[in-house]
């Protein structure tokens, strides 16, 4: 099982719409895929056309087996546990319990037998689950969008990372940092990610544009795969997609 996680403290960077995308793309390639909603707002079940549920808040401390809270997503080889308000009471009850940080990590182990892919969307905080979230991937992606100067929600993530390292002994990689809402007829997108590339050069995946269709298919509860699969869009998550399964 490989464990992907897609964090920036800053939302609407595109975290879940990239990581829905990219789950639902790994699952079309024949992976067994499961989402893990971490955010309380509990959006990637909507994406997917689902009912939000308290599943990751009966996961982490309601007791509940994965196995009980996996919902199917009417997508082959595709399923979430979602999350929804509760959540961010699971959090604070983690956060009561002085939860080690790997207790998610160890949460989700069980699911190693069944699931090729596991990626964790989180919410857009620094609090203690997205650490955990953190540690237990095997690989981290981080979005950002270039339309206006927010690259220093990619700083902070880095900066997580190499605490976890150093304090936790954590072994994960970085995917990549992956520019999105770029706007080529902009001098501000072009600056933005013009600045991304010196700061992390070969770490800045190829930008994703900023794309109506990617909102349209949120509002109607469909993946751009099913949506729209020859628009741009797809073709530039097909390149992310390509890029995970050839280095992971
Ligand atoms: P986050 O999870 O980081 O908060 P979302 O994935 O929910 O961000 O995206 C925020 C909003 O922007 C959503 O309405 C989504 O449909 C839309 N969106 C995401 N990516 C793009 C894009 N490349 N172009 C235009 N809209 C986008
Ligand atoms: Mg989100």
């Amino acid at each position: 099982m490989i464990t992907i996680t897609v964090a920036n403290q800053k939302g609407g960077v595109a975290k879940t719409t990239t990581a829905i995308t990219l789950a639902h793309g790994l699952a079309l390639k024949g992976k067994k895929t499961l989402v893990v909603d971490l955010d309380p707002q509990g959006q990637a079940a909507t994406i997917l056309g689902l009912e939000q549920e308290p599943g990751v808040f009966n996961l982490l401390v309601g007791g509940r087996s994965p196995a009980e809270v996996i919902r199917a997503s009417g997508r082959e080889r595709l399923a979430l546990i979602p999350g929804d308000k509760n959540t961010a009471t699971a959090q604070i009850v983690l956060d009561a319990q002085r939860a080690p940080i790997s207790r998610l990590a160890e949460t989700l182990k069980p699911l190693a037998k069944e699931w090729q892919y596991l990626v964790l969307d989180t919410s857009p905080s620094i609090g203690g689950l997205q650490e955990q979230a953190l540690w237990a991937a095997d690989t981290v992606l981080i979005p950002t969008a270039v339309d206006y100067l927010a690259a220093d929600g990619v700083a902070r993530i880095l900066e997580t990372i190499a605490v976890l390292g150093d304090r936790h002994g954590w072994r994960g990689t970085l995917l990549g940092v992956l520019p999105t809402f770029y706007d080529d007829s902009t001098a501000e997108s072009e600056r933005n990610l013009g600045a991304l590339q010196t700061m992390y050069g070969a770490q800045v995946l190829t930008p994703i544009h900023r794309a109506t269709v990617l909102r349209e298919c949120a509002s109607e509860g469909k993946t751009v795969w099913e949506y729209k699969p020859t628009s741009r869009a797809a073709e530039e998550y097909a390149r992310l997609l390509y890029k995970v399964l050839e280095v992971l």
